[in-house]
């Protein structure tokens, strides 16, 4: 075995600068909002919110996971004529996916709690700039400002 020192020039693929940041040098922000009065506005409005949605969340999924129960063990595969199977299955499914979209906002929900908690509540997650709290009244979950929100390919 021959150990040439064969592989010498690895081209390094990595690097590429994917980001697209418009405004090029805006200052990354560290820390968000930091008035206790906004923020325990916007984290009561949070708490409030994730209560909402996560009854939502529970109650679809109990309704999809009675549907199973009424249906005969014979249903499941609706290839009969009468479509009895199919409906209670779309029906369960569209339960189920605003079950799943429910939780999703639970989600989000917590994230932005967690930004309050480590004062970061209020960072554009894209740009790094504040996001404006007129936004933030509308929104209160909101990772990205306007800007980001509008022009960007990505998340909401
Ligand atoms: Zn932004």
């Amino acid at each position: 075995m021959d150990k040439a020192a064969g592989h010498a020039a690895i081209s390094r693929v990595g690097g590429s600068p994917l980001s697209s940041r418009r405004l090029g040098t805006a200052p990354r922000r560290t820390e968000g909002y930091s008035e206790e009065r906004f923020l325990a506005h916007q984290q009561s409005a949070l708490q409030s919110e994730r209560a909402t949605y996560l009854e939502q969340a529970q109650s679809l999924r109990a309704e999809a996971e009675s549907l199973v129960e009424e249906m005969e063990p014979g249903d499941i595969q609706f290839d009969d004529e009468s479509g009895e199977g199919g409906t209670v299955t779309v029906d369960r499914e569209r339960d189920l996916a605003l079950s799943a979209q429910a939780m999703a906002a639970v989600e989000e929900i917590d994230h932005a709690l967690a930004k309050i908690t480590n004062r970061t509540y209020g960072i554009c997650e894209s740009c790094g700039r504040l996001i404006p709290k007129q936004r933030l009244e509308a929104l209160p979950f909101a990772r990205l400002c306007i800007d980001c929100k509008s022009g960007g390919l990505s998340r909401r």
